[in-house]
């Protein structure tokens, strides 16, 4: 009898053991998605030990590389379109077209989204653009418009020439209702970009530190990244405090613009001022003009840091070979700049760093020189 009752209690003990660890398991494993639409966001955030023993400050990268297209564009390209059938512009289960202007990323995310929602992209890009980019832009099907690279001003530009397409377009359209309509993404100066790093990026970094924050870094490009999340962070208690960093590649006018007020710090030789180009091997960041993304969040950047094209490169192996993570030339500045803020802020404060996509988009480019490094490579040889 004795031996009865004690089968049924180790019985009752397994089951209570079994059930309470498949409620964990539930909890924490995601269920299936309905689409890739439905796995943007939500991204890990990971320590970044070499850094943080450097400098005796907790760096965190903000993994926005797992996104499926494979950056933070993601978000972005998905509240475009979101918000442009909200506006009834395109319909789902209709034929209808995206432009954009893009240097990459954010045409990938457009093209890939499109596939999965049902409609097509089309994409302007500079023709120096690394080859990857082209390559997955090909082979996701989007029609691919390659220019020269120029100034805002010239009308071939990469992003006046994605809005001229869309309107040829619908002007055809606006003849021949047979023939789709499309929309002018255009991430530099539409609102739902900031406002998707506002309502989602921000929040997710605050949450994932528990609002334990001090320091936020990101680079600018068309500045939707650290506009939305600064305006977050800064519009919570625990976290209005935190320092924001816009780090800048060399060549770009934000660190100008930052520090001193003005944006146009090229003067050449000739003494006539280069407004446009960006002489940096770092693809996705630095601008010489101001964009409305960027004008959304300007008064909330506490600092820019200016790191050079030969520092980024050195990161980039540094971080590949001691912490294996392998990040694309916008990461690399970044993880630059949170050395030089780790120094001004206090011991053990957590720094936040925005690792926009992987090394695997940069191999022709970035990464040809980031391989040449020596594998030994240190911080020291880095910053100094
Ligand atoms: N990193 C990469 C690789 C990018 O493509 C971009 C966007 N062009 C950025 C950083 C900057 O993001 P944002 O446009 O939000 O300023």
């Amino acid at each position: 009898k004795d031996a009865l009752n004690l089968t049924t209690a180790l019985t009752i003990v397994l089951i209570t053991y079994n059930t309470v660890r498949n409620q964990k398991f539930l909890r924490d494993t995601p269920k299936p998605k309905n689409g890739i639409d439905e796995l943007i966001g939500n991204t890990q955030m990971v320590l970044i030990k070499s850094l943080s023993k450097y400098t005796g400050r907790n760096i965190y990268a903000k993994l926005e590389l797992e996104n499926p297209a494979g950056s933070a564009k993601d978000r972005v390209a998905l509240n475009i379109i979101k918000t442009a059938e909200k506006e009834g512009l395109l319909v789902r289960g209709e034929p209808g077209w995206v432009f954009e202007g893009t240097s990459g990323s954010t045409g990938i995310s457009i093209a890939m989204i499109c596939n999965s929602l049902g409609y097509n992209a089309h994409i302007s890009l500079p023709d120096d653009t690394a080859n990857e980019k082209l390559a997955l832009l090909e082979s996701l099907g989007a029609t691919v418009n390659k220019v020269k690279p120029a100034s805002i001003v010239d009308p071939n530009q990469y992003v006046n020439a994605a809005k001229k397409a869309c309107d040829e377009l619908n002007a055809k359209h606006l003849k021949d209702k047979t023939i789709p309509r499309g929309i002018f993404a255009d991430q530099f100066e539409n609102e739902s970009n900031w406002r998707v790093h506002y309502e989602t990026t921000g929040p997710e970094i605050y949450h994932q530190l528990r609002g334990n924050i001090q320091g936020f870094i990101a680079g600018c490009g068309t500045g939707g990244t650290i506009s939305g999340v600064s305006k977050y962070l800064k519009s919570r208690f625990r976290t209005r405090k935190c320092h924001v960093v816009l780090a800048d590649p060399q060549g770009s006018g934000f660190y100008n613009r930052i520090n001193f007020g003005v944006m146009y710090d090229r003067v050449e030789k000739e003494g006539t001022r280069r407004r446009h180009q960006v002489d940096t091997i770092v693809e996705g960041i630095g601008l010489n003009r101001i964009t409305k993304n960027f004008q959304e969040g300007e008064k909330l950047i506490d600092e820019s840091i200016r790191v050079t094209d030969e520092q980024a490169i050195k990161m980039a192996k540094f971080l590949s070979v001691n912490d294996g993570l392998f990040i694309g030339s916008s990461t690399a500045i970044n993880a630059v700049a949170a050395i030089e803020l780790a120094q001004s802020l206090k011991p053990n404060s957590n720094i936040v760093i925005i690792a926009c996509d992987s090394g695997s988009r940069h191999l022709s480019k970035f990464w040809k020189e980031a391989r040449k490094v020596d594998s030994n490579i240190t911080i020291d040889d880095i910053i100094s």
